[in-house]
């Protein structure tokens, strides 16, 4: 049996979509040629690299072991706390941050495949560095000067990790009712008092010191979101030199017992007038917390990416060792790979991977443009990216597990691990429904459906040019994603009619499942595209070609069911 901690980085798939996907570069493109694809390929091997032979191999023991408080102090499994020294070693938290922040500000179509591995390696050491890479984004965009100093370049270095604190027991969607309480104090700093619930990686032995972003209510703050404001607050206090001293007055009072991502220290933490400083400006705390939201949001996509793309390998390679019967068609002998059915679970899986792969890609691309169409599409992607990729991951860790039969269910070959772990993509960083609610709510009624029709229009382009194909594989391609567009527009213009309505908050999240499938079908088109422009057929060119024939028959012809779904409203 394959060892469940082999990981196989994905850098073929890399390549091919850096350099030719989007029809050039796109890496050269994303930063005017100071970074080609072929440097961006070095790089990723170099991740994929530290990811299969550094990552992977913890992640049964994270699993099996998990995050443990004895004595008031958090301790992870034996090498998480070397694998985080050499993660820090490598800069590989450097290389992601931005420029500005003092990193070196790696373009978003490589920090996507980086996301991706180290996730799809060890999705409970991941979130570490998801969350420390968010808050170097929320600081670089909101924080003082003196913030930027002491805090910023510590977790910049990596030599600091970072937390995401914003859920309470009776405040989780809604943060509206965040009751936590800073109080004003005669230096300048503020007293925090209330508790924090679920802080993912809130504490734990692997770094010097731990940067807590608190979101907070102060003394005569509006009632609900627009009353909250945005604290650090260090674990260790921080001397003017940057030097970490005494305790700060926030304590660990559990460590949450969960389904999966047991590596992950879920902490509950209890603030008794810790110090903490201001970030911003004095209720302007949501909008610098969703800058750390968005980027947690964006790395949740690769997230589920990562951890689908872990299953799917775990799949194939057991179907191919796996004997099972004799199998229609084939000589004796042939694995369970070759059974119709098991080829239908296979192909189902790693074409999802393809297409949540390439939109990361193209979301993050998106994302690193400041205005325009380009920036408005990167946002428009966000709910989408976090929403499918996670809801649809889940369905493939499940099917991983139905390729391996009882073993799957079997906690030996690991794979049900991936089953546990993705549950959660789903839930945190605001659930599918906030991410259709956001999408719907903010980025289609809002502007009548304008980005909408911007992406439309780029797939038209795309259907148009594959119509009529000489290769058949391409030309029903184009026939089912036309018509694929054409139930889309139906479903938007069902849900503008809507307005702010139930009825349209009731389908947001089949609409937002509907564009998450969508895009990834056209996914697969620009793929077969590319393929087409070969001048000789390359060895990978036939599986691109069955992937997206595959996906296109199976997986966007649901467009039409969520279509009629949305069309329907509420029910009842
Ligand atoms: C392992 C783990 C790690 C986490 N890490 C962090 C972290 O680092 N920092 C942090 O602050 N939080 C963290 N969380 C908390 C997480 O973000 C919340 O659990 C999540 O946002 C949902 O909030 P809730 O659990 O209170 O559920 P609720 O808000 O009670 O939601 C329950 C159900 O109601 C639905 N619902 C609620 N409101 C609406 C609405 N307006 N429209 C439609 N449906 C709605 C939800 O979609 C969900 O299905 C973590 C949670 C877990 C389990």
């Amino acid at each position: 049996m394959a060892d469940s901690s082999t990981y196989r980085p994905p850098l073929a798939d890399y390549a091919f979509i850096l350099q030719e996907l989007f029809g050039t570069d796109i890496a050269a493109r994303a930063t005017d040629g100071a970074l080609t694809a072929a440097d961006a390929e070095e790089v990723l091997a170099a991740a994929g690299d530290f990811a299969a032979q550094v990552l992977a191999p913890l992640s049964t023991a994270g699993d099996r072991i998990g995050a443990r408080l004895e004595d008031g102090r958090v301790h992870l499994p034996e090498g998480y706390a070397e694998a985080y020294r050499m993660f820090v070693e490598a800069g590989w938290i450097t290389a992601e941050a931005p420029e500005s922040a003092g990193g070196d500000g790696l373009p978003g179509v490589v920090r996507a495949g980086l996301g991706e591995m180290w996730n799809a390696a060890n999705a409970a050491f991941a979130l570490c560095w998801l969350l420390t890479a968010g808050q170097i984004h929320a600081l670089d965009a909101k924080a003082s000067e003196e913030i930027r100093r002491i805090y910023l370049s510590k977790l910049v270095s990596g030599e600091w990790t970072g937390t995401m604190n914003l859920t309470e027991p009776d405040a989780g969607t809604d943060l509206g009712a965040i009751r936590t309480v800073a109080t004003p104090r005669a230096d300048g700093s503020w007293g925090v008092r209330g508790q924090k619930n679920f802080i993912t990686w809130g504490d734990h032995d692997v770094a010097e010191n731990i940067v807590h972003l608190v979101l907070a209510r102060t003394p005569d703050a509006p009632e609900g979101a627009k009353g909250l404001s945005l604290f650090v607050v260090p674990k260790f206090l921080v001397g003017a030199d940057g030097t970490p001293g005494e305790r700060n007055a926030v304590s660990t009072v559990a460590v949450e017992h969960k389904l999966g991502i047991h590596g992950s220290p879920t902490c509950v933490l209890s603030y008794e007038d810790a110090t903490g400083y201001l970030v911003g400006e004095l209720h302007g705390g949501l909008a610098g917390m969703f800058v750390m939201m968005n980027s947690a949001r964006v790395g949740m996509g690769f997230q589920a990416t990562g951890i689908a793309d872990r299953a799917a390998q775990a799949a194939s390679e057991y179907a191919t060792q796996r004997l099972q019967g004799r199998v229609l068609d084939r000589p004796a002998g042939a694995p369970i790979a070759e059974h119709p059915d098991v080829r239908r679970l296979l192909l189902s899986m790693s074409s999802l991977v393809f297409a949540m792969r390439a939109l990361g890609v193209y979301a993050a691309d998106l994302l690193d443009h400041e205005e325009g169409v380009e920036a408005a599409l990167g946002e428009f992607f966000v709910p989408i990216l976090k929403g499918w990729t996670t809801e649809e991951a889940i369905g493939v860790t499940s099917d991983a597990i139905q390729v391996h039969g009882g073993m799957g269910y079997i906690e030996e070959t690991g794979v049900a691990q991936h089953y546990r772990d993705i549950r959660i993509a789903a839930i945190y960083e605001g659930t599918t429904a906030i991410q259709s609610n956001d999408l719907v709510g903010r980025k289609v009624l809002r502007n009548d459906g304008e980005t909408a029709a911007a992406l439309f229009a780029r797939i038209d382009a795309t259907v148009a040019a594959l119509r009529g194909a000489a290769d058949p594989v391409a030309s029903r391609i184009s026939e089912r994603l036309g018509r694929a567009l054409e139930s889309a527009r139906r479903a938007t213009s069902a849900l503008l009619g809507f307005g702010a309505t139930r009825d349209a908050f009731a389908v947001s999240v089949p609409y937002l499942m509907l564009l998450g499938t969508l895009a990834g079908g056209w996914m697969h088109a620009l793929a077969v595209q590319a393929v087409l422009g070969h001048g000789e057929r390359e060895e990978t060119d036939a599986e691109r070609l069955t992937a997206a024939d595959f996906y296109t028959a199976h997986h966007l012809a649901r467009v039409h069911a969520l279509a009629e779904a949305v069309a329907a409203g509420e029910i009842g």
